[in-house]
Protein backbone atom coordinates (compact mmCIF):
# COMPACT_ATOMS: atom_id res chain seq x y z
CA UNK A 1 0.00 0.00 0.00
CA UNK A 2 1.54 3.61 -0.79
CA UNK A 3 0.89 5.96 2.13
CA UNK A 4 3.19 8.15 4.33
CA UNK A 5 6.60 6.97 5.14
CA UNK A 6 5.59 4.54 7.86
CA UNK A 7 3.55 1.62 7.65
CA UNK A 8 2.66 0.48 10.98
CA UNK A 9 0.16 -2.53 10.81
CA UNK A 10 -3.03 -2.61 12.18
CA UNK A 11 -3.92 -5.10 15.28
CA UNK A 12 -7.25 -5.34 16.77
CA UNK A 13 -6.22 -2.64 19.91
CA UNK A 14 -4.31 0.22 19.31
CA UNK A 15 -2.03 1.86 21.95
CA UNK A 16 -0.75 5.26 21.69
CA UNK A 17 2.59 6.01 21.24
CA UNK A 18 4.31 6.65 24.26
CA UNK A 19 5.86 10.03 25.68
CA UNK A 20 9.30 9.19 24.15
CA UNK A 21 10.49 12.60 25.03
CA UNK A 22 11.98 11.43 28.52
CA UNK A 23 13.68 8.51 29.23
CA UNK A 24 10.83 7.59 32.04
CA UNK A 25 8.27 8.14 29.37
CA UNK A 26 9.68 4.77 27.58
CA UNK A 27 7.66 1.40 28.28
CA UNK A 28 9.55 -0.93 29.99
CA UNK A 29 10.76 -3.56 26.99
CA UNK A 30 12.57 -0.10 25.08
CA UNK A 31 13.79 1.20 28.59
CA UNK A 32 15.50 -2.18 29.29
CA UNK A 33 16.74 -2.33 25.89
CA UNK A 34 18.27 1.47 25.95
CA UNK A 35 19.59 0.56 29.38
CA UNK A 36 21.37 -2.66 28.39
CA UNK A 37 22.92 -0.91 25.12
CA UNK A 38 24.51 1.72 27.34
CA UNK A 39 25.64 -0.46 29.67
CA UNK A 40 27.21 -2.34 27.02
CA UNK A 41 28.60 0.74 25.20
CA UNK A 42 30.05 1.84 28.30
CA UNK A 43 31.66 -1.69 29.25
CA UNK A 44 32.91 -1.83 25.36
CA UNK A 45 34.26 1.70 25.66
CA UNK A 46 36.25 0.27 29.30
CA UNK A 47 37.54 -2.50 27.72
CA UNK A 48 38.84 -0.97 24.92
CA UNK A 49 40.61 1.83 26.53
CA UNK A 50 42.40 -0.67 28.84
CA UNK A 51 43.68 -2.85 25.64
CA UNK A 52 44.49 -0.16 23.24
CA UNK A 53 48.21 0.17 24.25
CA UNK A 54 49.75 4.07 23.70
CA UNK A 55 48.53 5.22 20.18
CA UNK A 56 51.49 6.58 17.82
CA UNK A 57 51.86 10.42 16.82
CA UNK A 58 50.39 9.30 13.28
CA UNK A 59 47.25 7.88 15.01
CA UNK A 60 46.58 10.81 17.44
CA UNK A 61 47.12 13.37 14.37
CA UNK A 62 44.97 11.57 12.33
CA UNK A 63 42.49 11.37 15.60
CA UNK A 64 42.67 15.12 15.57
CA UNK A 65 42.11 15.53 11.50
CA UNK A 66 39.07 13.44 11.80
CA UNK A 67 37.56 15.21 14.52
CA UNK A 68 38.11 18.59 12.64
CA UNK A 69 36.93 17.44 9.36
CA UNK A 70 33.92 16.32 11.05
CA UNK A 71 33.09 19.16 12.98
CA UNK A 72 33.56 21.39 9.70
CA UNK A 73 31.05 18.74 7.88
CA UNK A 74 28.18 19.33 10.71
CA UNK A 75 28.73 22.81 10.43
CA UNK A 76 28.44 23.73 6.86
CA UNK A 77 25.30 21.46 6.99
CA UNK A 78 23.74 22.26 10.01
CA UNK A 79 20.49 24.15 7.84
CA UNK A 80 19.91 21.15 6.24
CA UNK A 81 20.10 18.83 8.99
CA UNK A 82 18.23 20.09 11.77
CA UNK A 83 14.91 20.50 9.35
CA UNK A 84 16.25 16.74 8.15
CA UNK A 85 16.25 15.54 11.77
CA UNK A 86 12.67 17.17 12.53
CA UNK A 87 11.13 15.89 9.49
CA UNK A 88 12.38 12.46 9.57
CA UNK A 89 9.04 10.51 9.84
CA UNK A 90 10.67 7.03 11.42
CA UNK A 91 14.84 7.05 11.50
CA UNK A 92 16.89 9.95 10.93
CA UNK A 93 20.18 8.71 9.61
CA UNK A 94 22.59 11.34 10.12
CA UNK A 95 26.05 11.29 7.98
CA UNK A 96 28.52 11.94 10.75
CA UNK A 97 29.43 8.28 10.25
CA UNK A 98 31.64 8.62 7.71
CA UNK A 99 34.12 9.81 9.60
CA UNK A 100 33.14 7.21 12.60
CA UNK A 101 33.26 4.65 10.20
CA UNK A 102 36.87 5.63 9.44
CA UNK A 103 38.01 6.32 12.69
CA UNK A 104 36.53 2.26 13.70
CA UNK A 105 38.96 1.67 10.44
CA UNK A 106 41.85 3.59 11.17
CA UNK A 107 42.40 4.33 15.10
CA UNK A 108 42.62 2.35 18.06
CA UNK A 109 39.41 1.86 19.91
CA UNK A 110 40.12 4.53 22.62
CA UNK A 111 41.09 6.87 19.77
CA UNK A 112 38.01 6.06 17.33
CA UNK A 113 35.85 6.85 21.04
CA UNK A 114 36.95 9.92 21.15
CA UNK A 115 36.04 11.09 17.91
CA UNK A 116 32.37 9.22 18.35
CA UNK A 117 32.59 11.13 21.65
CA UNK A 118 33.22 14.92 20.15
CA UNK A 119 31.00 14.42 16.92
CA UNK A 120 28.24 12.93 18.91
CA UNK A 121 28.33 15.71 21.47
CA UNK A 122 28.79 18.71 18.60
CA UNK A 123 25.83 17.32 17.09
CA UNK A 124 23.81 17.28 19.49
CA UNK A 125 24.35 20.97 20.85
CA UNK A 126 24.68 22.01 17.39
CA UNK A 127 21.45 19.64 15.17
CA UNK A 128 19.70 17.70 17.58
CA UNK A 129 19.13 20.52 20.24
CA UNK A 130 17.90 22.89 18.36
CA UNK A 131 15.67 20.36 16.38
CA UNK A 132 14.21 19.51 19.72
CA UNK A 133 15.15 16.06 19.94
CA UNK A 134 15.51 14.65 23.88
CA UNK A 135 19.16 14.25 24.65
CA UNK A 136 18.46 10.34 26.02
CA UNK A 137 17.97 9.89 22.44
CA UNK A 138 21.54 11.72 21.42
CA UNK A 139 23.01 9.39 24.17
CA UNK A 140 20.78 5.82 22.54
CA UNK A 141 22.46 6.97 19.36
CA UNK A 142 25.89 7.47 20.07
CA UNK A 143 25.74 4.18 22.06
CA UNK A 144 24.58 2.14 19.65
CA UNK A 145 27.59 3.78 17.39
CA UNK A 146 30.16 2.92 19.96
CA UNK A 147 29.03 -0.51 19.95
CA UNK A 148 29.02 -0.58 15.90
CA UNK A 149 32.53 0.98 16.11
CA UNK A 150 33.70 -1.16 18.80
CA UNK A 151 32.36 -4.38 16.93
CA UNK A 152 34.56 -3.20 14.15
CA UNK A 153 37.69 -2.60 16.23
CA UNK A 154 36.98 -6.27 17.44
CA UNK A 155 36.55 -7.94 14.03
CA UNK A 156 40.44 -5.97 12.91
CA UNK A 157 41.87 -7.49 15.97
CA UNK A 158 40.47 -11.13 14.76
CA UNK A 159 42.35 -10.85 11.58
CA UNK A 160 45.11 -8.70 12.77
CA UNK A 161 44.05 -6.00 10.38
CA UNK A 162 45.06 -2.31 11.62
CA UNK A 163 46.17 1.25 10.92
CA UNK A 164 48.19 1.20 7.61
CA UNK A 165 47.02 -2.71 6.81
CA UNK A 166 44.42 -1.00 4.66
CA UNK A 167 46.52 -0.62 2.14
CA UNK A 168 46.94 -4.64 1.33
CA UNK A 169 44.80 -5.43 -1.44
CA UNK A 170 43.40 -8.23 0.66
CA UNK A 171 41.65 -5.86 3.35
CA UNK A 172 39.06 -5.05 0.78
CA UNK A 173 37.18 -7.69 1.89
CA UNK A 174 38.31 -6.88 5.36
CA UNK A 175 36.38 -3.14 4.98
CA UNK A 176 33.57 -4.27 3.48
CA UNK A 177 33.21 -6.56 6.46
CA UNK A 178 33.53 -4.25 8.84
CA UNK A 179 30.90 -2.05 6.72
CA UNK A 180 28.35 -5.03 7.28
CA UNK A 181 29.35 -5.64 11.17
CA UNK A 182 29.03 -1.38 11.57
CA UNK A 183 25.56 -1.10 9.92
CA UNK A 184 24.24 -4.73 11.32
CA UNK A 185 25.28 -3.28 14.89
CA UNK A 186 24.24 0.16 14.30
CA UNK A 187 20.56 -0.68 12.53
CA UNK A 188 19.23 -3.19 14.43
CA UNK A 189 19.51 -1.52 17.81
CA UNK A 190 18.28 1.75 16.25
CA UNK A 191 15.64 -0.04 14.68
CA UNK A 192 14.54 -2.56 17.39
CA UNK A 193 14.06 0.49 19.82
CA UNK A 194 12.26 2.55 17.41
CA UNK A 195 10.19 -0.95 16.95
CA UNK A 196 9.59 -1.66 20.58
CA UNK A 197 8.46 2.16 21.53
CA UNK A 198 5.76 1.91 18.71
CA UNK A 199 3.52 -0.97 19.35
CA UNK A 200 1.85 -2.42 16.04
CA UNK A 201 5.06 -0.79 14.01
CA UNK A 202 6.35 -3.55 12.02
CA UNK A 203 10.62 -4.09 12.00
CA UNK A 204 10.84 -3.75 8.01
CA UNK A 205 8.65 -0.92 7.41
CA UNK A 206 10.87 0.62 9.82
CA UNK A 207 14.42 -0.43 8.58
CA UNK A 208 13.28 0.30 4.98
CA UNK A 209 11.19 3.69 5.85
CA UNK A 210 14.68 4.75 7.59
CA UNK A 211 16.37 4.66 4.00
CA UNK A 212 18.89 2.04 4.17
CA UNK A 213 20.64 2.95 1.27
CA UNK A 214 21.85 6.84 2.49
CA UNK A 215 23.32 4.95 5.34
CA UNK A 216 25.13 2.22 3.43
CA UNK A 217 26.03 5.05 0.83
CA UNK A 218 27.38 6.96 3.96
CA UNK A 219 29.82 3.93 5.19
CA UNK A 220 30.84 2.84 1.60
CA UNK A 221 32.26 6.99 1.51
CA UNK A 222 33.53 6.02 4.82
CA UNK A 223 35.51 3.41 3.72
CA UNK A 224 36.65 4.70 1.00
CA UNK A 225 38.25 7.67 3.23
CA UNK A 226 39.68 5.11 5.39
CA UNK A 227 41.58 3.69 2.65
CA UNK A 228 42.52 6.97 1.45
CA UNK A 229 43.45 8.20 4.59
CA UNK A 230 45.87 5.03 5.28
CA UNK A 231 47.69 5.34 1.97
CA UNK A 232 47.56 9.36 1.24
CA UNK A 233 47.92 12.49 2.12
CA UNK A 234 45.24 13.20 5.02
CA UNK A 235 44.34 16.38 3.28
CA UNK A 236 42.66 14.13 0.89
CA UNK A 237 39.90 13.50 3.37
CA UNK A 238 38.18 16.94 2.63
CA UNK A 239 37.43 15.56 -0.88
CA UNK A 240 34.63 13.82 0.56
CA UNK A 241 33.14 17.05 2.80
CA UNK A 242 31.43 18.39 -0.22
CA UNK A 243 29.50 15.29 -2.18
CA UNK A 244 28.04 14.58 1.65
CA UNK A 245 26.64 17.87 1.56
CA UNK A 246 25.14 16.99 -1.71
CA UNK A 247 23.69 13.91 -0.88
CA UNK A 248 22.63 15.93 2.61
CA UNK A 249 20.69 18.72 0.30
CA UNK A 250 19.36 15.82 -2.01
CA UNK A 251 18.00 13.41 0.89
CA UNK A 252 16.29 16.56 2.23
CA UNK A 253 14.27 17.06 -0.98
CA UNK A 254 13.44 13.44 -1.20
CA UNK A 255 11.72 13.66 2.83
CA UNK A 256 10.00 17.25 1.86
CA UNK A 257 8.82 15.70 -0.97
CA UNK A 258 7.15 12.71 1.22
CA UNK A 259 6.16 14.99 3.61
CA UNK A 260 4.02 17.09 0.93
CA UNK A 261 2.20 13.82 0.14
CA UNK A 262 1.75 12.91 3.48
CA UNK A 263 -1.70 13.55 5.72
CA UNK A 264 0.17 14.41 8.76
CA UNK A 265 -2.29 13.22 11.28
CA UNK A 266 -2.67 9.46 9.84
CA UNK A 267 0.38 9.13 7.72
CA UNK A 268 -1.56 8.02 4.80
CA UNK A 269 -1.71 10.31 1.31
CA UNK A 270 -3.39 13.67 1.50
CA UNK A 271 -6.09 14.37 -0.78
CA UNK A 272 -4.25 15.96 -3.31
CA UNK A 273 -1.66 12.75 -3.57
CA UNK A 274 -4.39 10.32 -3.37
CA UNK A 275 -5.73 11.60 -6.40
CA UNK A 276 -2.94 12.79 -8.66
CA UNK A 277 -1.81 8.77 -8.22
CA UNK A 278 -4.94 7.24 -8.22
CA UNK A 279 -5.86 8.92 -11.87
CA UNK A 280 -2.11 7.71 -12.87
CA UNK A 281 -3.15 4.21 -12.11
CA UNK A 282 -6.56 4.75 -13.69
CA UNK A 283 -4.49 5.15 -16.53
CA UNK A 284 -2.44 2.51 -16.28
CA UNK A 285 -5.19 -0.09 -15.46
CA UNK A 286 -7.57 1.13 -18.44
CA UNK A 287 -3.80 0.52 -20.77
CA UNK A 288 -3.39 -2.57 -19.63
CA UNK A 289 -7.41 -3.98 -19.64
CA UNK A 290 -6.84 -4.46 -15.48
CA UNK A 291 -9.97 -3.36 -13.22
CA UNK A 292 -9.97 -0.68 -10.57
CA UNK A 293 -12.50 0.03 -7.48
CA UNK A 294 -12.81 3.19 -5.82
CA UNK A 295 -14.06 3.26 -1.95
CA UNK A 296 -15.02 5.87 0.21
CA UNK A 297 -15.46 5.67 3.76
CA UNK A 298 -16.96 7.68 6.50
CA UNK A 299 -16.79 6.77 10.54
CA UNK A 300 -19.98 6.44 11.34
CA UNK A 301 -21.55 9.01 14.11
CA UNK A 302 -18.21 10.64 14.71
CA UNK A 303 -19.15 13.67 15.80
CA UNK A 304 -20.27 11.74 18.74
CA UNK A 305 -17.18 10.05 19.40
CA UNK A 306 -15.34 13.64 19.64
CA UNK A 307 -18.38 14.91 22.11
CA UNK A 308 -18.21 11.90 24.41
CA UNK A 309 -13.96 11.27 24.23
CA UNK A 310 -12.88 14.46 23.26
CA UNK A 311 -11.13 15.33 20.12
CA UNK A 312 -7.32 14.28 21.21
CA UNK A 313 -9.05 10.71 21.21
CA UNK A 314 -11.31 11.15 18.39
CA UNK A 315 -7.40 11.75 16.59
CA UNK A 316 -6.67 8.40 18.25
CA UNK A 317 -9.18 7.05 16.66
CA UNK A 318 -8.68 8.29 13.02
CA UNK A 319 -5.01 7.24 13.70
CA UNK A 320 -5.88 3.79 14.32
CA UNK A 321 -8.35 3.71 11.39
CA UNK A 322 -5.70 4.29 9.01
CA UNK A 323 -3.59 1.65 10.41
CA UNK A 324 -6.61 -0.62 9.54
CA UNK A 325 -6.62 0.93 5.89
CA UNK A 326 -2.99 -0.05 5.66
CA UNK A 327 -3.28 -3.21 6.88
CA UNK A 328 -6.01 -4.70 4.67
CA UNK A 329 -5.07 -3.23 1.62
CA UNK A 330 -1.99 -4.44 -0.95
CA UNK A 331 1.02 -2.65 -1.02
CA UNK A 332 0.27 -1.19 -4.76
CA UNK A 333 -3.27 0.03 -3.77
CA UNK A 334 -3.40 3.76 -2.68
CA UNK A 335 -5.26 4.49 0.78
CA UNK A 336 -5.90 8.55 1.42
CA UNK A 337 -7.71 10.66 4.23
CA UNK A 338 -9.69 12.74 2.29
CA UNK A 339 -10.45 15.13 4.83
CA UNK A 340 -12.33 15.05 8.43
CA UNK A 341 -12.83 11.41 9.26
CA UNK A 342 -13.47 10.32 5.60
CA UNK A 343 -10.99 8.25 3.91
CA UNK A 344 -10.24 7.30 0.34
CA UNK A 345 -8.83 3.94 -1.59
CA UNK A 346 -7.82 3.23 -4.26
CA UNK A 347 -7.86 -0.82 -5.40
CA UNK A 348 -5.65 -1.21 -8.76
CA UNK A 349 -4.62 -3.96 -10.84
CA UNK A 350 -7.73 -6.14 -10.49
CA UNK A 351 -8.65 -8.72 -12.72
CA UNK A 352 -11.32 -7.55 -15.27
CA UNK A 353 -13.26 -10.88 -15.84
CA UNK A 354 -13.09 -11.86 -12.36
CA UNK A 355 -16.04 -9.93 -10.65
CA UNK A 356 -14.29 -6.50 -9.81
CA UNK A 357 -16.74 -5.61 -7.87
CA UNK A 358 -16.85 -8.61 -5.79
CA UNK A 359 -13.19 -8.29 -4.85
CA UNK A 360 -13.44 -4.73 -4.10
CA UNK A 361 -16.51 -5.78 -1.37
CA UNK A 362 -14.29 -8.44 0.38
CA UNK A 363 -11.53 -5.44 0.77
CA UNK A 364 -13.96 -2.93 1.84
CA UNK A 365 -16.07 -5.43 4.32
CA UNK A 366 -12.53 -6.81 5.89
CA UNK A 367 -11.86 -2.91 6.91
CA UNK A 368 -15.35 -2.77 8.00
CA UNK A 369 -15.05 -5.82 10.29
CA UNK A 370 -11.56 -4.13 11.25
CA UNK A 371 -12.86 -0.92 12.47
CA UNK A 372 -15.84 -2.72 14.01
CA UNK A 373 -12.90 -4.78 16.07
CA UNK A 374 -11.19 -1.83 17.08
CA UNK A 375 -10.52 -1.54 20.58
CA UNK A 376 -8.40 2.00 20.88
CA UNK A 377 -6.70 3.13 23.91
CA UNK A 378 -6.38 6.76 23.57
CA UNK A 379 -3.97 8.80 25.25
CA UNK A 380 -6.94 11.21 27.22
CA UNK A 381 -10.05 9.07 27.38
CA UNK A 382 -9.06 5.69 27.64
CA UNK A 383 -10.06 2.96 25.64
CA UNK A 384 -12.96 3.38 22.98
CA UNK A 385 -14.82 0.83 21.28
CA UNK A 386 -17.45 0.39 19.56
CA UNK A 387 -16.96 2.36 16.31
CA UNK A 388 -18.32 1.35 12.59
CA UNK A 389 -17.39 2.86 9.50
CA UNK A 390 -19.73 3.03 5.98
CA UNK A 391 -18.55 2.28 2.71
CA UNK A 392 -18.89 3.38 -0.80
CA UNK A 393 -17.74 1.54 -3.30
CA UNK A 394 -17.77 1.94 -7.41
CA UNK A 395 -15.61 0.02 -10.24
CA UNK A 396 -14.37 0.60 -13.41
CA UNK A 397 -15.61 -0.25 -16.03
CA UNK A 398 -19.00 0.15 -14.99
CA UNK A 399 -18.65 3.33 -13.77
CA UNK A 400 -16.20 4.94 -16.35
CA UNK A 401 -12.53 5.17 -15.57
CA UNK A 402 -12.11 8.81 -14.62
CA UNK A 403 -11.65 9.15 -11.23
CA UNK A 404 -14.68 12.03 -10.60
CA UNK A 405 -16.95 9.41 -12.44
CA UNK A 406 -16.09 7.08 -9.77
CA UNK A 407 -15.63 8.96 -7.15
CA UNK A 408 -19.28 10.51 -7.60
CA UNK A 409 -20.43 6.69 -7.70
CA UNK A 410 -18.81 5.72 -4.56
CA UNK A 411 -20.11 8.56 -3.03
CA UNK A 412 -23.73 8.06 -3.82
CA UNK A 413 -23.05 4.39 -2.86
CA UNK A 414 -21.62 5.71 0.44
CA UNK A 415 -24.71 8.03 1.13
CA UNK A 416 -27.21 4.78 0.71
CA UNK A 417 -24.61 2.59 2.53
CA UNK A 418 -25.54 5.54 5.38
CA UNK A 419 -29.13 5.87 4.49
CA UNK A 420 -29.77 2.24 4.93
CA UNK A 421 -27.99 2.13 8.35
CA UNK A 422 -24.78 2.76 8.85
CA UNK A 423 -21.48 -0.13 9.20
CA UNK A 424 -22.07 -1.27 5.68
CA UNK A 425 -20.63 -1.51 2.82
CA UNK A 426 -22.59 -0.26 -0.50
CA UNK A 427 -21.48 -1.53 -3.70
CA UNK A 428 -22.62 0.76 -6.57
CA UNK A 429 -23.85 -1.55 -9.67
CA UNK A 430 -24.18 -0.46 -13.06
CA UNK A 431 -27.39 1.65 -13.69
CA UNK A 432 -30.36 -0.92 -13.77
CA UNK A 433 -32.35 -1.11 -17.05
CA UNK A 434 -35.04 0.79 -17.64
CA UNK A 435 -37.76 -2.29 -17.26
CA UNK A 436 -38.01 -2.74 -13.39
CA UNK A 437 -35.90 -5.78 -12.14
CA UNK A 438 -36.95 -7.22 -9.37
CA UNK A 439 -33.35 -8.86 -8.42
CA UNK A 440 -31.49 -5.21 -8.47
CA UNK A 441 -32.29 -2.95 -5.45
CA UNK A 442 -33.37 0.70 -6.18
CA UNK A 443 -30.48 2.97 -6.94
CA UNK A 444 -28.66 0.31 -8.63
CA UNK A 445 -27.15 -0.54 -4.99
CA UNK A 446 -26.38 -4.06 -3.13
CA UNK A 447 -25.03 -3.71 0.41
CA UNK A 448 -23.93 -6.20 2.78
CA UNK A 449 -23.26 -5.95 6.21
P1 LIG B 1 -22.30 10.16 10.17
O1 LIG B 1 -22.49 8.79 10.71
O2 LIG B 1 -23.51 10.69 9.49
O3 LIG B 1 -21.10 10.27 9.29
O4 LIG B 1 -22.07 11.10 11.43
P2 LIG B 1 -20.76 11.88 11.84
O5 LIG B 1 -20.95 12.36 13.23
O6 LIG B 1 -19.59 11.01 11.60
O7 LIG B 1 -20.72 13.03 10.77
P3 LIG B 1 -20.52 14.57 10.87
O8 LIG B 1 -20.13 15.00 9.48
O9 LIG B 1 -21.71 15.22 11.49
O10 LIG B 1 -19.31 14.76 11.85
C1 LIG B 1 -18.00 14.54 11.45
C2 LIG B 1 -17.16 14.85 12.65
O11 LIG B 1 -15.79 14.57 12.39
C3 LIG B 1 -17.27 16.27 13.09
C4 LIG B 1 -15.85 16.71 13.31
O12 LIG B 1 -15.71 17.27 14.59
C5 LIG B 1 -15.07 15.44 13.24
N1 LIG B 1 -13.73 15.64 12.71
C6 LIG B 1 -13.40 16.09 11.50
N2 LIG B 1 -12.05 16.15 11.38
C7 LIG B 1 -11.53 15.73 12.57
C8 LIG B 1 -10.20 15.58 13.07
O13 LIG B 1 -9.19 15.81 12.40
N3 LIG B 1 -10.06 15.12 14.35
C9 LIG B 1 -11.16 14.83 15.12
N4 LIG B 1 -10.93 14.37 16.34
N5 LIG B 1 -12.40 14.97 14.67
C10 LIG B 1 -12.60 15.42 13.41
MG1 LIG C 1 -18.19 12.83 7.15
MG1 LIG D 1 -19.10 10.39 9.66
Amino acid sequence: MISGPVAPRATGRRRPAPDARSLRGLPLRPLLLVLVVEAAAVTAVGTGIVATTAPTRTEVLLCGLLVLVAAAHTELSVGAERLRRRIAETRYINMTSVWTFAAALLLPPGLATVVVAVVYLHLYLRVARPSGTPPHRQVYSAATVLLAVHTVAGLLALVDGRTGALATPQNAALVLGALVAYTAVNTLLVVSVLRLTAPGSRFLAILLGGDIGLELATLSIGGLVAVVLANTSPWFALLAVLPLLVVEQTTLVRQLEAQVDTDAKTGLLNPAAWRWRSRQMLERDARTDRAAAVLILDLDHFKAVNDRHGHLAGDDVLQAVADVLTAEVRDHDLAGRFGGEEFVVTLGGMRADDDPAARAREVAERIRRGVRALEVDTTTAGRVAGLSVSVGVATTPDHGSDLDGLLAAADAALYEAKRAGRDRVAVRRPAPPPVGDPATPPFGLSYGT
